[in-house]
């Protein structure tokens, strides 16, 4: 569950503390906050509702996804404008009446769509593999459903994100907690809620996930996929060292576990070298990043995005130490520029990885020419 807190004075119940409305499941510190809510806080009008609705974590997950959906619709329609969705072909969804959004690396005419019709897809592509059993190869290929887009095989990115981690929750969380659909479905929409930076709703989201597969007894490979998430939403909240801690910890396990050239150790190793950039541990990251970027393109490909995102880091580590020698200047700046063209092509303009990369090649020209002047300046008349 992800609805941790009291309905009425918001105290954190953790998974099991407190008491709930025995109708609708709706969760309390405590008798006096029930019996308060049911009186002056109207639960007494909506509990059947909820009820009705499959219970209080239905019924937030119903009601955050017409939230997520509206603000998705919103940000998109300049970019939607008389165009129509690639799967019902309709610029209207002739049943939720909602609008269509893009936020992948498509281009031109390609790639609008109803997040209703995304989310449709997707659950019929999983229920699929489900019924016929195809073995978890073809279910991870389905899955891939819920967050890139069919086209052009990118993550869905933003608030866009954040609408199908939505979708993808209030589709699978009435499953039985241990369901494979559901713990998914959890993670999914905690990276949803980081694409769109609602990082308070992610730390709930992310720690309440690690608790249950902690609970459930999950293999350790997916607690640490669950701890790399978590440690990414530290890090957005500025909780800088905890990150970092927690990171190093999944890099180093992610190496004795899987080993250094898995995909999930690169991504934790990715992590981790963002964390010392951030905390301006600029050699340590660029000792372990030289080390890192030949293994992710010979693993992952050159326009991987974890691969782009360590060359990211690399030029980073390069221009912004204070140490920095003018090849340094020149060698970020050089890095960067290709990186550039890389991620325009790969991952598109609108792309916050791309924006994330266009902002250090702009850093770090403005680096170089400070340099520059430096150097030219007259000796003052000491
Ligand atoms: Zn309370
Ligand atoms: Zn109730
Ligand atoms: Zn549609
Ligand atoms: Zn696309």
């Amino acid at each position: 569950m992800i609805l941790t807190q009291c309905a009425v004075c918001a105290t954190e119940l953790g998974l099991t503390l407190g008491k709930k409305c025995g109708r609708c499941s709706t969760r309390y510190c405590g008798p006096e906050c029930q019996v308060q809510h049911w009186k002056d806080g109207g639960h007494d009008t909506i509990c059947k509702k909820i009820k009705k609705a499959g219970g209080a974590e239905q019924y937030n997950a119903n009601n955050k996804y017409a939230e997520a959906l509206a603000v998705a619709v919103a940000k998109c329609a300049d970019d939607t404008k008389g165009q129509t969705c690639y799967i019902c072909t309709q610029a209207v969804h002739w049943k939720t009446k909602e609008g269509l959004v893009r936020m992948c690396a498509c281009r031109g005419t390609a790639g609008f769509a109803h997040v209703s019709c995304l989310a449709e897809q997707a659950k019929i592509l999983v229920a699929e593999v489900e019924e016929n059993n195809l073995g978890s190869k073809a279910f991870d290929d389905k899955w891939r459903r819920w967050e890139k887009c069919s086209l052009c095989e990118q993550d869905h990115h933003g608030v866009v994100a954040s609408a199908l981690g939505w979708a993808c929750w209030k589709t699978y969380v009435s499953l039985p907690e241990a369901n494979r659909c559901r713990r998914m479905a959890m993670t999914l929409l905690g990276i949803g809620l980081s694409a769109a930076e609602h990082d308070e709703d992610a730390l709930s989201v992310k720690e309440a996930e690690l608790a249950m597969e902690r609970r459930l007894g999950a293999p350790e490979h997916q607690i640490l996929v669950v701890q790399t998430n978590l440690a990414i939403t530290y890090s957005n909240l500025g909780r800088l060292e905890e990150a970092l801690q927690l990171e190093r910890d999944v890099y180093n396990g992610s190496l004795s576990l899987l080993g250094e050239e898995d995909g999930d150790t690169l991504i934790s190793a990715n992590n981790y070298v963002g964390s010392l950039c951030d905390l301006k541990r600029f050699e340590e990251a660029k000792t372990l990043v030289r080390k890192l970027i030949p293994i992710a393109r010979r693993v992952l490909g050159e326009s991987n995005e974890v691969t782009l995102s360590m060359r990211r880091f690399h030029g980073m580590a390069l221009y912004k130490d204070p140490g920095a020698t003018i090849d340094d200047l020149h060698q970020a700046v050089t890095t960067l520029e290709e990186l550039e063209r890389t991620a325009r092509r790969v991952l598109g303009g609108s792309h916050p990885a791309t924006g994330g990369i266009e902002g250090a090649l702009r850093e770090s020209r403005a680096a170089l020419v400070c340099d520059a002047m430096a150097a030219m300046a007259p000796p003052g008349d000491a």
